[in-house]
């Protein structure tokens, strides 16, 4: 702002002082000679500047003042305000959309991974589950063609229980592939109510036996003919009870209980089981669903039963619930409209009586005494049969039925082979193998894999656990001999190598860098006490840490030797090196190698090299 205050005879003496009021600062500035004052940072708003003059004789003038309106910037207008605001939100809105849309991209990944992973389990369980009644159906009917005398009656049996699984494990999935397209129509009859469910039910007795659980029937139901679909109620009833039985551990109780209410038939399947946990509870009606779908659950099932149960149900116009808590047991009640009838129709009811499947024992097979011993590991009991009568007169075997029981077999037994399913309870196949094969004691047993699974994955998974061969159910029983005669061929190399020299020399073949090294600890164990003929097995089983059983087994599998013949064997094996320095005779050489009398060193010396030490000397001299 420029100013000038006006006095003509001595316009250099004139002095200013100004001020700017609504400023930051309102007093009075001296502003001298000058004619101009600025501002600089004054916000927008309403100002007052005032200048006075003062002239050469001291006297000042009156200020003058000048409003100053400071306006705001175009981009802090009001317009410029709301388009920001109008900016920010559509900004906000961009960012929200964005978001969502990625939310919803992950959900969608996250339902394709789950689809994707139900579709893995769907496809593992069903081909296990037919995978394992064709395995039974086509190597029982090879071995029935083969030998009817031996296997025509079990055989038969076998495979029409087999067959008739399969066909039920299809029928479930076709029925509930109808439900789904509303396809499925029933097949009303009238017919005796109490009877045919005493019938259904008792029908589970020998199953119920066999797994060794209590079956109860109670039925509060007075004697009524009703309208039902036998089919159908025998498909509801039969799976809710197979579901009880297989999902009760030995000991516990089944109970099923029938009565009505007003105009609803009531079923409980009551059992003392494992139970359901509250997380599990909602999704058990899902198709495909187990609660525990690894490799080492119990019991076989596909998931597909209880699906089938709930639609059935709710076509028939009634309603399924279930109660559960985990380790204490389950309920399920099912209520059906009861649509009473005066008469029995003239047709008797016609409904199929159920097939259970019994669990039975592989039979005890003529053994070959001294013939190699085979533990079979297997929770399915006829496929267990099946492979025992691939194998039966050749070899000694055991049966163990699930994973852990075969842990511990293997440890008790030391066979010289195993042959594991992989989906077993409590463990499974892998498990199984890992745990042989890094015990020291059963590291060098040969573990054949059966498996369900065809997918390279499963095959390599079971490789790497260290499992010596890897076999697809339905197997071919000549590949079955096949390997287990190569692997068994191996072990008898490995005899040859452990028994031929004083030492392990050469490097180990793959895989039996473990059972290498024992040998050379047992052999320098021996070697250092080499004179000592009080070493005995107690002695070695401190040295090495094991104890007399193991130990005799381990060293019978490998050098087809016991514990006191393998090491005379070391000890003759040191005997036949000393005799080639000709300064010991041969009373010394005996004492040096642990023998403390001559005559049975000789004697034991010719078993082996079929001449005495004497003549052994002669021909090693005669050859220099
Ligand atoms: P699955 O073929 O596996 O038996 P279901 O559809 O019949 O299929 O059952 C689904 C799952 O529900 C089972 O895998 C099991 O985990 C659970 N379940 C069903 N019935 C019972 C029961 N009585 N006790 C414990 N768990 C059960």
């Amino acid at each position: 702002i420029r100013y000038r205050g006006i006095q003509f005879n001595y316009p250099e003496g004139v002095r200013y002082q100004y001020r700017m009021e609504g400023s930051s600062n309102e007093s009075w500035i001296d502003a001298g000679e000058k004619r101009e004052a600025s501002f600089f940072d004054l916000a927008p708003g309403s100002y007052t500047f005032s200048v006075k003059a003062m002239n050469a004789d001291g006297f000042w003038s009156d200020p003058i003042s000048l409003n100053v309106t400071i306006l705001q910037p175009w981009w802090w207008s009001w317009s410029a305000r709301i388009a920001y605001l109008l900016l920010a939100i559509a900004a906000a809105y961009g960012f929200y959309r964005f978001q969502l849309s990625r939310r919803l991209a992950e959900a969608e990944a996250t339902r394709l991974a789950e689809l994707d992973h139900v579709k893995t389990r769907l496809y593992t369980n069903i081909t296990h589950e037919f995978r394992t009644p064709l395995t039974v159906i086509q190597g029982m009917a090879d071995k029935v063609a083969e030998r009817p005398d031996r296997f025509l009656e079990n055989g038969i049996s076998m495979i029409r229980r087999n067959s008739q699984q399969l066909l039920r494990l299809v029928n479930q999935l076709l029925d509930l592939a109808k439900l789904e397209s509303g396809h499925l129509s029933l097949n009303t009859q009238a017919i005796e109510i109490n009877p045919f469910l005493a019938y259904l039910i008792e029908s589970f007795e020998s199953y119920a036996e066999t797994c060794q659980l209590d079956l109860q029937h109670h039925s509060t139901l007075e004697d009524l003919i009703v309208e039902v679909d036998p089919d159908r109620l025998t498909d509801i009833l039969s799976n809710l009870m197979t579901n009880a039985i297989k999902f009760t551990p030995e000991g516990g109780q089944v109970s099923v209980e029938t009565h009505r209410s007003r105009n609803q038939l009531q079923i409980t399947v009551q059992d003392t089981g494992q139970g359901i946990a509250a997380e599990d509870l909602p999704h058990i009606f899902d198709r495909f669903y187990q609660v525990d779908s690894s490799d080492t659950r119990g019991g076989e099932g596909t998931g597909v039963g209880l699906a089938l149960t709930r639609e059935l149900v709710q076509v028939m116009g009634g309603k399924i619930t279930v109660e559960s808590r985990l380790n204490q047991g389950s309920t399920f009640r099912v209520s059906l409209p009861l649509k009473v009838v005066e008469e029995v129709a003239v047709d008797a009811p016609a409904f199929t009586p159920l097939v259970e499947p019994t669990a039975i024992q592989p039979s005890s097979a003529p053994i070959a005494t001294g013939a190699p011993h085979i533990l079979v590991v297997e929770d399915n009991a006829d496929v267990a049969q099946y492979i025992q009568s691939c194998l039966e007169g050749d070899f000694r075997i055991t049966w163990a039925k699930d994973g852990q029981a075969g842990i511990e077999q293997a440890l008790e037994l030391i066979p010289d082979l195993v042959i594991s399913d992989v989906m077993m309870p409590r463990k499974d196949g892998f498990e199984l193998c890992y745990a042989l094969k890094h015990d020291r004691t059963t590291s060098h047993i040969p573990v054949i894999l059966l498996t369900a699974r065809a997918d390279a994955d499963s095959k390599l998974a079971g490789l790497r656990k260290g499992a010596d061969a890897y076999l697809t159910k339905p197997f071919d029983e000549k590949e079955l001999r096949i390997r287990i005669d190569n692997l068994l061929a191996l072990r008898r190399t490995l005899q040859e190598r452990y028994l031929s020299g004083v030492e392990v020399t050469e490097e180990a073949p793959a895989g039996f860098e473990q059972e290498d090294t024992f040998i050379s600890q047992f052999k320098a164990v021996v070697t250092e006490r080499l004179d000592d003929p009080k070493l005995d097995v107690s002695a070695l089983g401190m040295a090495l840490n094991l104890s007399r059983t193991p130990l005799h087994n381990k060293l019978k599998a490998l050098t087809g030797m016991s514990t006191t013949e393998f090491v005379r064997h070391i000890r003759l094996q040191h005997a036949a090196e000393l005799l080639k320095e000709p300064q010991y005779n041969i009373s010394e050489v005996a004492h040096a190698t642990g023998f403390q009398s001559p005559n049975y060193f000789t004697r034991r010396f010719r078993e082996l090299y079929g001449v005495t030490p004497k003549e052994w000397r002669e021909a090693r001299d005669a050859e220099k």
